[in-house]
């Protein structure tokens, strides 16, 4: 028999919120949504460009959850989760009744998604205003942040749910494992001390790993729980709520994070159940501490052992190389960007992919017209392999050439 999460996992697609297939939608996007579903909900406030941030409320337990999504405004993963998971709910079929039902007579959800909609509509990181309303938590100045602040004063959740994404090239520990979700269990001051709030929060966090590890083996990292006193986590656990910070990483193949949307649709269903069944309490410290730390130990393109040649000789290098989005101009959709980040020895580092360059030469590909045609490469490409320059360049073997597009390969 197939266990909650798994089934879950299985069954995605029932519930998947279909109108959602990209990372990049808007406010626009999910208003309708919002208002279709049969569940309360309520205008919280507006964003500083006059955006309505909603919140939807399900349940009739006592104990309260909050979980909000997209305080930056680039990270919409789970926002699609959340929809999923109203899907989940609102279907009246015979799947997964009981466990429904429990949860939701044992707590009253409170979900805001998409809490920086200003930021979502140019895809950024900040509020309209510029600022990273994630260190905003004592001034105040965004209406996010305040909106943020007067939810978890007047419902003073048991348990709060804040979600992010992070970079694509953390690491689990320093190795080439890409960390595909990421937990922390925030602290509420500087000795990162445990009171019974925080330990709730990693005893949940705990659970998830176990859950998670099912489905991404090795790719679960934890975030570093340095005091941050501008953070909303941080200064939410010191409010009083066990704070769970869950950031979707990267997972190759999986651009549109469509494959980490669903491990957070698990995850969320996972820990709600685990919650309101309240059976957390025997994940240990070192269950929490053996999650590897997020680590910056990835290029998104690593090159081994090149010969580079210049005007004093030839000399053997690796190419870190990484890949960014660049937004279009109304942000609703991206091209990417790539930079040779670091040349060298990087034998500490690990590549998502890696070539093995070992007795080739890198050269600019404008000394290969017979590629350029082959491939159609269109525009003008780099004439040196530098440091901070695009990664487009040939990897000559005596075998015959690969082809470094803007930090592709082609073949
Ligand atoms: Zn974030």
């Amino acid at each position: 028999m197939q266990n909650f999460e798994e089934s879950l996992y299985n069954s995605f697609e029932k519930y998947k919120e279909k109108s959602l297939k990209i990372r990049r939608f808007k406010q626009k996007d999910i208003l309708p949504l919002i208002q279709k579903l049969p569940f309360e909900n309520m205008v919280v406030g507006h964003s500083y460009e006059g955006r309505e941030i909603i919140k939807v409320a399900l349940g009739q337990g006592k104990r309260k959850i909050l979980l909000w999504s997209q305080m930056h405004g680039n990270e919409a993963t789970a926002t699609m989760a959340i929809f999923d998971i109203f899907n989940f709910f609102k279907e009246k079929g015979v799947d997964f009744q009981s466990e429904k039902e429990e949860i939701l007579s044992n707590l009253q959800l409170h979900f805001i998604p998409m809490l920086n909609p200003d930021g979502a509509e140019r895809f950024i990181r900040y509020t309209a205003q510029g600022i990273d309303m994630n260190r905003d938590a004592l001034r105040l100045q965004c209406p996010e942040s305040r909106i943020l602040k007067d939810n978890v004063g007047k419902l003073k959740p048991e348990f709060s749910f804040n979600l992010h994404d992070q970079g694509t090239r953390y690491s689990a520990g320093i190795s080439p494992k890409q960390a595909t979700v990421s937990f922390l269990a925030t602290a509420y001051n500087e000795a990162r001390e445990w009171n019974e709030v925080r330990i709730k929060s990693r005893q949940v966090i705990g659970h998830l790993n176990a859950v998670l590890q099912n489905f991404i083996p090795g790719g679960i990292g934890r975030f570093s729980d340095e005091f941050e006193p501008r953070a909303f986590g941080d200064n939410i656990q010191k409010w009083g709520s066990s704070l769970i910070l869950i950031e979707s990483g990267g997972l190759v193949g999986d651009l549109e994070k469509q494959e980490i949307r669903k491990l957070n649709f698990v995850a969320i269903l996972s820990a709600l159940l685990a919650i309101s069944r309240e059976n957390y309490g025997h994940f240990s410290l070192q269950d929490y501490e053996n999650i590897p730390q997020n680590e910056k130990a990835l290029f998104d393109l690593k090159i081994e052992n090149a010969q580079m040649e210049g005007s004093g000789g030839k000399y053997m290098v690796d190419l870190g190389i990484n890949i960014d989005e660049k937004n279009n101009p109304r942000a609703t959709n991206y091209t990417h960007t790539s930079v040779i980040e670091d040349i060298g020895d990087l034998s500490v580092f690990f590549g998502l992919k890696t070539i093995d360059a070992q007795g080739a030469i890198l050269k600019p590909i404008s000394q290969f017209p017979a590629l350029v045609q082959k491939y159609k490469i269109k525009g003008s490409t780099p004439s040196q392999i530098e440091l901070g320059g695009k990664a487009s360049f040939v990897i000559d073997y005596k075998s015959g050439q690969k082809v470094i597009l803007n930090g592709k390969i082609l073949d």
